[in-house]
């Protein structure tokens, strides 16, 4: 059996940076990744994505994005980065390595892996949550005639044209999907069900998430009062664009649901312009497109499913206690677990962006590794 002090499972960002930092600390890692490359599920996202988050509060601990880079870097310049950043830090993961499960074994925890068995004090969940996308069920959709793809599966608008397009959602994926068909003169229609929450990607010409980490310490619900006019004021009237602004603030929506709103790039001016029309939630589906819960029924060619993500690690972990929701999802990332040496990393939702999150959740978890592969018992 291959032992070390610290197992990483997946050599995303946040599998890169626990490493890295828990390499620095001294001790050994072995990073369990199940594709042949790093930063994977970037390398899948759709073509025209850029970082919504800027270059600034995007790098990962020890190694900051090129400067060189423009504010949002692109999805290629993303990976370039990641490759780099296991290059700097001589990371090699496990490549074609996939975990099926985890177990403690008293004080180790064992990985059962499609190449065999690895044993550490130590194991961080870094495995993300694209692996679970969601696909909601409507009556009738397996009558749907068209092309239906989740967001995850998009990739540019060439399978669409001269297609009638719904996407389904009005998250970040949701709103850059229609645009990115809109801008491609694709017939675009997005199905908004609930009230949302737009944000600009910049306010005063800096980035949002300077502003939110600046207001980091202040309450939810404190910031999200002292935000909505200037946020109204940027973001302009949505209601007459058939959209419904959501009572809830953003960062308490991030905070209490795990739903990050809306960072506008110009899916709004698509909105405003007509190129892409607003209807409300899905009743049903029919063979050839929809019922929209007014009763409306509209045909479409391809349905996009942009409705997000559910991790379930209850498969990966079948024997852990108190550390998952009873749906599968972390109960707490970054921090200490229910069960010992089991951690977390970037496994839930943040306000003041993912990437970010990841390195403060790396910088924290090697802390408490080390603490607790040279002092298990305290
Ligand atoms: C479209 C999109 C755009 C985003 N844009 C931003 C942004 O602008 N700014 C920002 O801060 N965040 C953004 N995020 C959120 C987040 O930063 C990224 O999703 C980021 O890639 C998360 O990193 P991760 O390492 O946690 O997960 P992932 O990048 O998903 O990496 C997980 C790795 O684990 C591997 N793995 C999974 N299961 C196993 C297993 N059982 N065994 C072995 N390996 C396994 C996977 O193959 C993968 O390589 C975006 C997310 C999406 C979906």
């Amino acid at each position: 059996m291959n032992n070390s002090d610290v197992i990483v499972i997946g050599a995303g960002p946040a599998g890169l940076a626990s490493a890295a930092i828990m390499q620095g600390l001294g001790l050994s890692v072995t990073v369990l990744e199940k594709t042949d490359a790093v930063g994977s599920v970037w390398r899948r996202h759709y073509d025209r994505l850029h970082l919504h988050t800027d270059r600034g509060h995007s790098g990962l601990p020890g190694m900051a994005m090129p400067r060189s880079y423009p504010t949002y870097p692109s999805k290629e310049q993303v990976i370039d980065y990641l490759e780099s950043y296991a290059a700097h830090f001589r990371l090699r993961p496990a490549f074609n390595t996939t975990v099926h499960q985890i177990a403690r074994d008293g004080a180790q925890w064992i990985a059962d892996t499609t190449k065999g068995a690895f044993s550490a004090p130590v194991v961080v969940v870094a495995t993300g949550w694209a692996d679970f996308p969601h696909r909601p069920s409507w009556p009738g959709i397996d009558t749907f005639r068209g092309h239906l793809i989740h967001s995850s599966e998009y990739r540019n608008t060439s399978p669409y044209t001269d297609q009638r397009v719904l996407v389904v959602g009005f998250g970040n994926s949701g709103g850059e999907i229609a645009l990115d068909l809109a801008t491609g003169r694709i017939d675009t229609t997005l199905a908004v069900r609930g009230p949302v929450q737009i944000l600009p990607r910049d306010l005063l010409g800096i980035p949002i998430l300077t502003w939110a980490i600046a207001q980091n310490s202040l309450p939810a619900a404190v910031v999200d009062f002292i935000n909505a006019p200037v946020i109204r004021l940027a973001v302009g009237p949505i209601e007459r664009l058939g959209l419904k602004r959501a009572a809830k603030g953003p960062r308490r929506m991030i905070e209490e649901d795990g739903r990050v709103p809306l960072l506008d790039i110009g899916t709004l001016a698509k909105i405003r312009d007509g190129s892409i029309k607003v209807r409300g939630g899905i009743d049903r589906f029919t063979p050839d497109g929809v019922f929209f819960s007014d009763q409306a029924a509209q045909q479409f060619d391809a349905v996009i499913l942009a409705t997000g993500f559910r991790t379930d690690l209850r498969a990966l972990l079948p024997n852990a206690r108190g550390v998952l929701s009873p749906e599968g999802k972390p109960l707490v990332t970054g921090a200490t677990t229910n069960e010992p040496g089991l951690y977390f990393c970037g496994l839930l939702a943040s306000p003041t962006g993912q990437l970010r999150q990841i390195g403060l959740e790396a910088i924290r978890i090697g802390d408490l590794a080390r603490h607790y592969v040279t002092s298990p018992g305290k």
